[in-house]
């Protein structure tokens, strides 16, 4: 529930927001490049390395045994947090880039040939187009744009009418970093399966922050990162269907991930093992399946109905101010808030804000054909977690106003 005491109940979890950066209690709006985190899942870390501290899937003594259970109840808790209907199905890996880069390697060696086509949109992160390049490189297969308008709203119905015997494979963002758009990926799957075209999701921006069903949404993979969602960096998951993870070649080779090895001969694990060379991020693992667990103590719905409040107040609060211009004005959107403030350079915002202990990303972030669709060198960035508040958006609002001051 959303009340003022659930409010500071959560804030006060999380360590770093009760302290000061440059002299100012630190407002923190760089949530969609990496979260904070609470103090459940910094001590969950202490509590392995204190514990449980062990190399998995190999060791027949009690710590590797402890340490196994550990790291595969995480799977089973991560397979719970997007409904995949079985823990296989899960592949841990270091974030959402590593998971695309391991699809788009088995897709290229195995899927895709000159002449095919594959389609990712106009406002992917690079780490969902760059991959998909490489890809193409290899492989021969041309790599096609879904356009959008100047809302940052994606005209999916002329792609929809261009997919066909070419087409491979569908790459999508859910929610878009630099915009905050939601993208109606369940309509684009279901046009998709109805040709025989699989997709894959990147949610490193939707998993944190709504209700992530991958049997509802049908897609064939679905990408996200731990540390956007209160886990540790280095920690990411792979979810894919069965058939295609089953035929999808591995991506690296070494430990864990073989089942019989000789000089002329290597045969590979099953799934999820395939995946998951050498020893993995044990800890990270552990304390990404706390942070899970956090997010369902407080329930994924209240977050984003608390985000939801919070992006209404931002929209509204630095609407008033004079020169501002918001990129990324989807009727769908995540709460993220993309802007520009006439006749200054976002960074020199960014800059100013932070003396004032307002951490906002500036630039392109990783999204340089968004900019350059609008024309623009890159916003200003305000993403927000539910543990954010008014307040902290008053203070924003003010610390824009001052910074317009000093710079016009
Ligand atoms: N996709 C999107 C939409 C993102 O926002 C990000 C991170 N900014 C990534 C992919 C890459 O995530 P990571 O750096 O955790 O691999």
């Amino acid at each position: 529930m959303i009340t003022e005491e659930n409010i500071t109940h959560w804030r006060s979890q999380f360590p770093i927001l009760q302290t000061q950066v440059n002299g100012k209690p630190l407002v923190y709006f760089d949530n969609a490049a990496s979260s904070q985190k609470p103090q459940r899942v910094i001590d969950s870390i202490v509590h392995y390395y204190t514990r449980l501290n062990s190399n998995v899937h190999r060791g027949v003594h009690t710590l590797s045994q402890k340490a196994t259970d550990a790291y595969e109840e995480a799977r089973t808790a991560l397979a719970g947090f997007i409904n995949a209907p079985e823990k296989e199905c899960v592949i841990f890996t270091k974030g959402t880039t590593d998971s695309i880069n391991t699809v788009a390697s088995g897709f290229s060696q195995a899927f895709l040939k000159a002449g095919d086509e594959m389609w990712i949109s106009a406002m992917e992160h690079h780490s969902n187009i760059v991959p998909w390049q490489m890809a193409c490189e290899r492989s021969g297969a041309k790599l096609r744009i879904i356009p959008m308008d100047d809302t940052g709203t994606l005209l999916t119905e002329s792609f929809l009418n261009e997919l066909g015997a070419k087409t491979k494979l569908i790459a999508i963002t859910h929610v878009s970093n630099s915009l905050g758009t939601v993208n109606p990926v369940k309509e684009i799957i279901a046009k998709a399966h109805s040709l025989g075209i699989p997709v894959l999701v990147d949610g490193a921006q939707a998993a944190p922050h709504m209700k992530v069903d991958v049997v509802d949404l049908d897609c064939d993979f679905y990408c996200f990162s731990g540390h956007k969602m209160y886990a540790p960096t280095g920690t990411g998951v792979l979810y894919g269907k069965r058939e295609w993870l089953e035929k999808l070649p591995p991506y690296q080779g070494g430990g864990d991930m073989i089942e019989t090895v000789s000089f002329e001969h290597t045969s590979y694990n099953v799934i999820p093992f395939k995946f998951e060379a050498g020893t993995p991020n044990i800890e990270g693992v552990i304390a990404f399946s706390e942070a899970v667990k956090f997010i369902q103590d407080i329930g994924i719905e209240t977050i984003h109905a608390r985000e939801a409040q919070l992006l209404a107040y931002a929209n509204k609060k630095l609407a008033e101010i004079e020169g501002i211009r918001f990129i990324g004005t989807a009727k769908e959107k995540s709460a993220v808030v993309s802007f520009l403030l006439d006749g200054s350079h976002p960074y020199d915002v960014g800059i100013l804000l932070d003396k004032m202990g307002i951490a906002v990303r500036t630039g392109h972030h990783c999204t340089q054909p968004v900019m350059d669709f609008f024309k623009i060198p890159g916003t200003i960035r305000a993403s927000f977690a539910f543990y954010n508040t008014e307040t902290e958006i008053d203070l924003l609002a003010q610390g824009l106003e001052k910074a317009k001051r000093m710079l016009l």
